[in-house]
């Protein structure tokens, strides 16, 4: 389905690959295992974009995120929002794909189940796969799930995606309201989050949920993929207040690259968003989570991962500090793995 026959093209100044060599870059989340498992996108090989305007998928495989130096990758288990059967099994499945690139080239994927592995993968010279769950759906109702699946390697758990679940309320898609929070057995996932060292994702969750998550959990959280309301109005974004109580839990706001949501095409209003988030939650609480291969068409400049060194470029443009521009690439995150993961 995908050609092999792509020329590797270096994107990007010298001066944004000498901070990519610095502070390998990690992204918060793709959806690459979607494709994976039902397509048989083959993540070990290097894809070009075939449709126009790098819509949907194609973004993102291992060459290329070797090429740009990545030092860990988180990869979501998703699926279509409104499937609601066997999709316990299907996580399991997604998991599948994942581990068959780690057997298949362990020179070059890592799957990270504890920090070790994050240091294992940084002396080798490969890259860390961070297990993610977009929708605690995939859990069908049972916390039992989640413990099974945080034993194959799941590291970090978003409660909702666009329809409601056990847990939770989206803030956008079918069902989406304000008027309720997190459900009891939402509370009970979040308890048994911060046990087991999984990290809470509040991607998507409604504003009730999301406060109270904020509260709940005794270790940072994370917004694995957003953009800014007061940046962009859009039921999807979320707020300045938001923005404060996840950085007053310690973690990090990833923001995505998807039109739609940041309100311009460019790579200004990625900018924009994480400029944005570093005025109100401050530099210390902003990373990147691209979206790539989740049905999105990433703005210009940004249409498939080995671009990311112009988004560097476009930081340096704007005279952030190397300093800033590590925290975003890599640094915040690994502070949140470092206070949330087991060390094996
Ligand atoms: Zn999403």
């Amino acid at each position: 389905m995908f050609s092999r026959l792509f020329q590797p093209r270096r994107y990007g100044s010298a001066e944004a690959w000498e901070l990519h060599r610095l502070f390998p870059s990690i992204d918060l989340h793709v959806d690459t295992l979607m494709w994976a498992q039902g397509w048989r996108y083959d993540l070990t090989q290097r894809h070009r974009l075939h449709l126009p305007r790098s819509a949907w998928v194609g973004h993102i495989d291992l060459p290329r995120l070797k090429e740009i130096g990545a030092s860990a990758q988180f990869f979501c288990i998703s699926t279509a929002p409104f499937r609601r059967r066997g999709l316990y099994r299907l996580a399991h499945a997604q998991i599948d794909q994942l581990m068959a690139a780690c057997y298949d080239q362990p020179q070059h994927i890592i799957l990270m189940r504890g920090l070790n592995d994050l240091h294992r993968a940084q002396t080798k010279g490969a890259m860390a796969a961070i297990l993610s769950i977009e929708g605690a759906h995939f859990l069908e109702g049972r916390i039992e799930n989640l413990q099974r699946l945080v034993q194959r390697g799941v590291r970090s758990l978003g409660l909702v995606h666009f329809t409601p679940n056990e847990a939770a309320y989206p803030n956008y898609g079918l069902g989406a309201t304000n008027d309720k929070c997190l459900t009891d057995f939402g509370r009970q996932l979040i308890d048994e989050c911060n046990r087991l060292g999984v990290i809470v994702d509040l991607a998507h969750v409604n504003l009730c949920g999301f406060m109270e998550a904020c509260v709940l959990s005794r270790q940072p959280v994370i917004v694995s993929h957003t953009g800014i309301s007061s940046v962009y109005r859009h039921p999807r974004n979320i707020s300045d207040r938001q923005l404060r109580a996840v950085a007053d839990t310690g973690g990090v706001i990833g923001v995505m690259y998807e039109p739609r949501y940041l309100g311009g095409r460019d790579i200004g209003a990625v900018l924009r968003h994480l400029r944005r988030v570093i005025k109100v939650a401050g530099e210390e609480h902003v990373a990147l989570g691209s979206d790539f291969d989740g049905m999105i068409v990433p703005v210009r400049g940004l249409e498939h991962v080995a671009k990311l060194p112009n988004l560097t470029d476009a930081m340096l443009k704007a005279g952030w500090s190397a300093e800033r521009i590590g925290r975003i690439l890599c640094q915040n995150i690994q502070r949140v793995l470092q206070d949330v993961l087991p060390s094996k």
